[in-house]
């Protein structure tokens, strides 16, 4: 297999660069979900915007969406931050927790910003072992001196819910060592069944509109935080991007007011969607445990040894792109796909990836 190994973000500016000039690839690589933006949401956006009310906001958030927030999660609006997508905030939560040489521990295998943002900020990354036998349960001692566990549940790339036991362990773990737990629930309203709520006053958790309410590109996410660690993550909100543009945060307050039908209607997707892949992976030679949430499938298979050279290889000739596994904690052998196709498309593509491993 020829092609040149090739990083997560690098590769998803190359297949941009290939469909502006006019190939056509399946995207499978990146975490957009592939569908439209709920229609309440653009038009409450839009009403904002005719209504001209678009000056700075508040950098905690529109109070009006923190209250809707504070409702869903059961929580005070004090307790709530709104920031321009998690990726902002979680980058602003370990540099508001952590000082430079800090440690920050994240189960594997992790999403790459985890370990770029602690790189940007001097921490110390420790990436604690887990594998597929295993179901990609990890061990919360492995987090030895670590300032801030960070913990994705559902996992990407795996779509993993952990099991309730080994969360709460976790937090009751970092309590003792007096660390902070920070819970990425990016995809949690896209688990196929309901993920405890999680607390307590070491615990932050932060949640997006991107994949649960399809608004990727429209910046808006939230943390729950204890007030003191709340207080310090609107100060960063000050520093960096004053607020969210508030049409965006009205577009919020419009899906949160309809989140059950739109959650119900997108996890039916994602569920169908899922399946498709699954079957057409195990048709395929792969090997991978069983996703409990959309959007991804990490899949392992025995003919990919260096899953970097593969994913350039399967864009440059086959035009398909998938996630190379290295970039999620060196996973050579396995490659992450989004699952944000067609059930058709998706068993085409995956057929033809398992084709072109057997050539
Ligand atoms: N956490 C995880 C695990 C993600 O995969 C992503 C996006 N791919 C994010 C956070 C960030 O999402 P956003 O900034 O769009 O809210």
């Amino acid at each position: 297999m020829s092609g040149e190994s090739m990083g997560f973000y690098e590769l998803a500016e190359k297949v941009l660069a290939l469909e502006r000039s006019g190939k056509k690839v399946v995207r499978l690589n990146v975490g957009d979900t592939n569908i439209p933006t709920p229609e309440c949401a653009v038009e409450a956006a839009v009403a904002r915007l005719r209504r001209s009310k678009s000056g700075y906001g508040p950098s905690a958030g529109l109070p009006e969406l923190r209250q809707k927030i504070a409702e869903r999660e059961g929580c005070d609006a004090k307790n709530v931050v709104i920031g321009p997508g998690s990726k902002h905030l979680l980058y602003g939560i370990m540099s508001v927790l952590c000082g430079r040489g800090d440690k920050v521990a994240f189960p594997s295998p992790y999403w790459p910003a985890y370990s770029l943002a602690c790189g940007q900020l001097g921490l110390k990354a420790n990436a604690m072992d887990a594998n597929l036998d295993a179901k990609w349960d990890f061990n919360p001692a492995d987090m030895e001196k670590a300032k801030v566990l960070l913990i994705c549940n559902p996992l990407n790339p795996t779509s993993t819910v952990y099991p309730e036991k080994l969360i709460r362990g976790a937090i009751g773990a970092a309590a003792d060592k007096g660390a902070h737990v920070v819970l990425d629930e990016a995809y949690r309203g896209l688990a196929f069944n309901e993920i405890p709520e999680y607390g307590g006053d070491n615990v932050i958790r932060v949640r997006s509109f991107s994949k649960e309410f399809s608004m990727e590109g429209w910046r808006l996410g939230y943390a729950i935080a204890p007030e003191d660690v709340a207080k310090k993550l609107i100060a960063f909100n000050q520093i960096t991007a004053t607020c969210v543009a508030p049409f965006v945060q009205e577009a919020g307050i419009a899906c949160l007011e309809n989140e059950s039908e739109i959650l119900a209607e997108s996890r039916k997707a994602w569920r169908l969607r899922t399946d498709a892949a699954q079957k057409a992976l195990a048709e395929s030679g792969f090997r991978f445990a069983r996703p409990d949430a959309g959007i991804y499938v990490f899949a392992t298979h025995p003919a990919i040894r260096d899953s970097g050279a593969f994913a350039m290889s399967l864009l440059e000739k086959e035009g398909i792109a998938v996630a190379p596994g290295t970039e999620f904690g060196g996973y050579k052998t396995f490659i992450r796909i989004c699952v944000n196709q067609p059930e058709g498309t998706l068993r085409d593509a995956i057929g033809q990836i398992g084709r072109f491993l057997m050539r």
